[in-house]
């Protein structure tokens, strides 16, 4: 059996090795290193395959959600609400930009923020909600929208962890997750389900104006040249990192599948083990694109299970072990520790397995069996 690995991107390389170096030569030969033409191909290519009218690349995912925060008009102090179990780069960019973030409960089986703690987070100055399509799966976006349209808030989708998941609306349509709302954002961050090989993000929306204001943001706030109409970033893309985008685009369904495939035999083999809970699928005609694959442990083993995989050599990794609510950064004494108990308890149980594209049978079935033979000794 092949060393177990948490991700194995060299494997992946392997399989577009010619493609990316050939492509990282363009890159060497034209020098072209920012805002190069795989630049602007690589937006096009991204547009058509989500089927929205605006990429527009950036440096990184948490400056993708920023300047989406950004293009749009909230004042300091407006209210904008997440989830109380994500990676902190969605409640910090809310912070930094100085609106109030309001952090509510998740969905104790998809993960994903609870629509009806939404509801119950509304206030007079809410103006957005940032829904997580946390671990590869769409929120539920249908009770979303119709919570934003009825209140006018803004929808951000907060991408990074589910770029080619399908959600099937109520209208029956489907659509891919970062497509939903008024603007998402995405992270190419090497380890995400579409990953470069350095740093890079993406805003998504099929709104024009939001589109064009975004493009000048993240140009200093530039709409013709050294003119700067409002406060920008700096935050671009490299050619390097669209170059291996470019090459990976067209095999992200294929990986992600992949991905599928290796949940579907980690399902299987721990079927019938009553103290984990796997992964489940929220919408029928939904795809999970397994960003990752998070057991829930039950009867308090999850620290005791993850020293046992640590002991056999397979990696593990636990997302996320502090609510953001109890983070020194984010506390807030508005908070109510019992308004969080699905996080509150997701944080003692979860525990993440290895995922990538390129897990092979054995490597799955030896990690099951030995959670297995530990949960029954
Ligand atoms: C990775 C990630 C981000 C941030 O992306 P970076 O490219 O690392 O800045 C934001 N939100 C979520 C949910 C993420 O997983």
């Amino acid at each position: 059996m092949k060393k177990i690995q948490m991700v194995d991107l060299q494997g992946q390389y392997e399989g577009i090795k010619n493609e990316v170096n050939a492509s990282f030569q363009e890159v060497f030969d034209s020098t072209a290193f920012i805002n190069g033409p795989q630049v602007h191909s690589f937006q096009k290519e991204m547009e058509e395959y989500l089927g929205v009218k605006h990429v527009i690349p950036c440096a990184n995912g948490t400056d993708a959600l920023q300047i989406a925060m950004m293009g749009l008009d909230l004042k300091p102090g407006d209210e904008v609400i997440t989830a109380d179990f994500t990676f902190a780069a969605t409640v910090e960019v809310i912070a930094l930009l100085q609106l109030t973030p309001v952090l509510v409960d998740v969905d104790p089986e998809t993960f994903n923020i609870d629509p009806e703690a939404v509801k119950r987070a509304i206030t007079p100055r809410t103006r957005a909600i940032v829904p997580v399509h946390l671990f590869g799966q769409a929120a539920n976006m249908d009770a979303i929208m119709d919570i934003a349209r009825e209140h006018k808030l803004y929808v951000i989708e907060d991408n990074a962890q589910a770029i080619g998941a399908n959600y099937h609306s109520s209208e029956g349509k489907t659509k891919k997750a970062g497509t939903i709302g008024d603007i998402a954002a995405t992270s190419f961050f090497p380890s995400k389900n579409l990953g470069g090989y350095g740093d890079g993000g993406a805003i998504f929306t099929d709104n024009n104006s939001l589109a064009h204001t975004i493009r000048g943001i993240v140009n200093h706030g530039m709409y013709e040249r050294y003119h700067h109409d409002v406060v920008g970033v700096n935050s671009r893309l490299d050619s390097f990192q669209a170059a291996v985008l470019r090459a990976k685009l067209p095999k992200l369904d294929l990986y992600n599948q992949a991905r599928r495939d290796a949940a579907q035999k980690y399902n299987e083999a721990l079927k019938g083990e009553s103290q984990v809970i796997t992964p489940v699928l929220a919408g029928k005609d939904d795809t999970h694109v397994y960003h990752q694959y998070t057991l829930q442990v039950k009867n308090g083993k999850r620290d005791a299970l993850a020293k046992h995989l640590q002991e056999k050599g397979i990696p593990f990794g636990i997302y996320y072990p502090i609510p953001l609510h109890k983070q020194k950064a984010y506390e807030d004494p508005r908070y109510n520790d019992k308004d969080f108990p699905v996080t509150n308890r997701l944080v003692k149980e979860v525990i993440s397995l290895p995922m990538h594209t390129e897990l092979e049978d054995d490597q799955i079935d030896f990690i099951a069996t030995t959670i297995k033979d530990f949960l029954n000794s």
